[in-house]
């Protein structure tokens, strides 16, 4: 089992309970619903299945709702349009049919915010036109390179700052659902502010929604600008370099991932790497060379988590690429520098007696190479501060809350379980025991570590550990 966590978006070629089943077994640690594509009936489908695998398998598989988010998109379009380099294309902030001459976009402020000479770019970036001259209701582009458009492709304008307001009404409506549907992570698109995020934070305490995690997507030069505050206040980033790759030059995509990363461990937050990391196996049951470095790659750099999105949603192998991923991502693992990470954990870490005894444990796993660390916890904070130091070996979270153990399953490391309450320190051990050996196919002579707070309280107080020989 891998410790870097693997997010799934479930699509049409997921949907159904068994192949879900066998997303789960393969490795699969959050399912991922990306609202700009699935209906609330779907994502309650969804939902309904993974709450009934997670009883059948004994699994904490999570939810994450990915927002449709303030992007641009064209409007309606009667079939294909053909756009031809040098060509002129009217963008238009009415609703229109759009042909080979004019589309529209559901973004009419667009026609205000661009000037002379700005660049937009149509379906990811495939198509480029140049703002050449504004009309009161529409803008003429000069075509910059043959394409082919339809209905509803995504339109982005790189570097021009849009006055198009963070939460749309169906962005609301879809939060007010998710925390209906008790979904455990908000993947929000589109983030160019930390104040976007306090918008979200002020949305969830209207809805009394304490629990959900917030994931920042981070896709544009806006948000770049602000990454330090961004991180802070959010519960992890998401580098989601589809857009990112359109937004700012696709080369130094690599660089901004490798960065984020780094800023992440060091805040002591979340990092997601998507997008075409193993895209080939849409529609081949193999990956491709780059693929494999490219997955291994974020791995070493110490991502959390890494996303699957076309492979699992329309691909027609989304089995065989979970289990591809999981296999590639066990064997980076191997390869990580654990005592680096936890050096560099140290650095940035509040000095205080949680991070020192995370510090101790981790230290102590990866130099007398124990085989897990245990820890039993209400509100899984010491299990986030252990994961911080990224252990040689993994972590088992053991909880009474299902809420906990799900906000665990995009931490580096953590798996766990939900248990009853343990009362006495001498039954903290023994569970602790059993259910390691269970978990991890222990035997005599293998050593583990428990750590946690006695007597278990909700509050913060990390204040033992403890090795035990089995
Ligand atoms: P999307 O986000 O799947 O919503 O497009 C990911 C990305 O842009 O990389």
């Amino acid at each position: 089992m891998s410790k870097t966590k693997i997010i799934a978006t479930i699509g049409p070629s997921s949907q159904d309970k068994d192949i879900l089943r066998e997303l789960i077994k393969n490795g699969m640690d959050v399912a991922r619903l990306n609202l700009s594509h699935a209906s609330h009936d779907f994502c309650t489908d969804i939902i309904n299945k993974i709450n009934e695998l997670n009883e059948e398998l004994n699994t904490s598989v999570a939810i994450m709702f990915d927002t449709h988010g303030p992007n641009v998109r064209i409007g309606k379009i009667d079939g294909k349009a053909n756009l031809t380099k040098g060509n002129k294309i009217e963008i238009h902030s009415d609703e229109i049919v759009g042909n080979d001459q004019r589309f529209s976009i559901n973004y009419p402020g667009l026609i205000n915010d661009v000037k002379y000479g700005n660049i937009l770019k149509v379906d990811d970036g495939k198509i480029e036109l140049k703002v050449i001259d504004k009309e009161l209701n529409y803008i003429i582009c000069e075509v910059l390179n043959d394409g082919v458009i339809s209905s509803n492709k995504s339109l982005n304008a790189p570097s021009i700052k849009l006055n198009i307001p963070f939460l749309s009404a169906k962005d609301k409506e879809d939060i007010i659902f998710a925390s209906k549907m008790n979904v455990d992570f908000l993947a929000l698109s589109f983030v160019s502010a930390s104040d976007d995020i306090l918008d979200i934070n002020d949305l969830l305490i209207e809805l009394e929604n304490d629990h959900m995690g917030i994931i920042a997507k981070i896709e544009n030069e806006n948000a770049l600008d602000e990454i330090d505050e961004i991180i802070k206040i959010s519960d992890g980033v998401m580098v989601a370099r589809g857009d990112l790759g359109v937004e700012v030059p696709i080369e130094r995509v690599p660089g901004i991932q490798k960065k984020i990363i780094n800023k992440c461990h060091a805040f002591g937050k979340i990092s997601i790497v998507a997008t075409e990391m193993i895209s080939s196996m849409e529609k081949s049951v193999r990956p491709t060379r780059a693929e494999v470095s490219d997955i291994a790659n974020a791995v070493l750099d110490g991502t959390d988590a890494v996303m699957l999105s076309g492979e699992t949603t329309i691909g027609n192998y989304p089995v065989e690429t979970l289990s591809t991923m999981d296999k590639i991502i066990s064997s980076a693992e191997e390869d990580i520098n654990y005592l680096d990470f936890l050096s560099r954990a140290m650095q940035s870490e509040t000095q205080d007696i949680t991070g020192f005894i995370s510090y101790s444990v981790s230290e102590c796993a990866s130099r007398l190479k124990c085989k897990t660390i245990v820890i039993p916890t209400l509100s899984g904070y010491t299990a986030r501060k252990v994961s911080h130091f990224r252990p040689y070996c993994p972590v088992l979270a053991l909880s009474p809350d299902p809420q906990v153990i799900k906000s665990l399953s995009l931490h580096f490391g953590v798996s766990g379980y939900v248990i009853p309450e343990l009362k006495s320190f001498d039954e903290i051990i023994e569970k602790s025991k059993i259910l390691a050996e269970r978990k991890f196919n222990l035997g005599p002579g293998d050593s583990i570590i428990i750590t946690g707070g006695y007597p278990l309280k909700k509050v913060k107080h990390t204040n033992f550990m403890k090795i035990e020989e089995l």
